[in-house]
């Protein structure tokens, strides 16, 4: 384990409940067993991920905070913050990302973990979801400049919260990486934290799945399971 890896706090910022045990939930339990507080940040409310006739959106949407605050719990996550945005409509709004800096100068993460902003083109089989490149987008533009500027956001400093600069990012990218953690050591929780989303996922099926290209990414490293990361040190 790499001492100077440690982190006091970090936060993710996602756009669903499940998207961060998905992408990066064996970077969070080791942070977490580190002695980081993690803050999850999860912008929709979750309320269309159900092909089932009977489900209502409202119902889902109690079912999957839940499923959220249980994984979390799984994995040592400290909060979740729930923005409740609807759904498969999220767009990059300055009203999404104000809300993103919100809890960036609340909590004040030293890193911050976001889904990718752009579609993967390179993928043959998966098109990407709208939701995750807009989450990724308020996100980023939330760090640098919003956080760090005093005088954007204006009714944030009403609100006592000073402007904070996050030092690092890390965006979940299995294509373009420059930065690979090795989730050896927690691969195992992040099995059980994915498993508590059972309204989205078949456990055994997702957890072939993520074990899978955690181990591919972990091959090119010489670990046996990474996940993968494009870096961005801050100045
Ligand atoms: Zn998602």
């Amino acid at each position: 384990m790499v001492e100077q890896e440690m982190y006091r706090r970090a936060m993710v910022v996602v756009a669903h409940a499940d998207d961060a045990e998905f992408g990066c939930s064996g970077t969070v339990a080791l942070w977490a067993r580190q002695g980081a507080e993690v803050i999850y940040v999860i912008c929709t409310d979750g309320s269309k991920g159900s092909g089932d006739p009977e489900m209502t959106s409202s119902r889902l949407v109690e079912i999957r905070r839940q499923e959220q605050l249980d994984a979390a719990r799984v994995l040592g996550v400290k909060e979740v913050v729930f923005l409740g945005y609807e759904d498969a409509i999220l767009q990059p709004t300055l009203e999404l990302r104000r809300d993103i800096c919100r809890q960036i100068r609340r909590y004040k993460p030293q890193v911050l973990i976001c889904m990718s902003p752009v579609r993967d083109l390179e993928s043959a089989s998966y098109l990407g979801h709208p939701d995750h490149f807009a989450s990724a987008e308020a996100a980023l533009s939330a760090v640098f400049p919003a956080a760090r500027d005093r005088l954007t956001f204006p009714e944030l400093m009403e609100e006592g919260l000073e402007p904070h600069k996050v030092e690092e990012v890390l965006v979940m990218s299995r294509t373009n990486p420059n930065k690979w953690i090795d989730v050896t050591d927690t691969l195992d929780i992040a099995m059980e934290a994915i498993k508590c989303h059972r309204s989205q996922v078949n456990p055994e099926d997702v957890g072939n799945f993520l074990r899978g290209w955690r181990e591919e990414m972990g091959k090119e490293r010489g670990m046996k399971y990474a996940e993968a990361f494009r870096h961005f040190q801050l100045r």
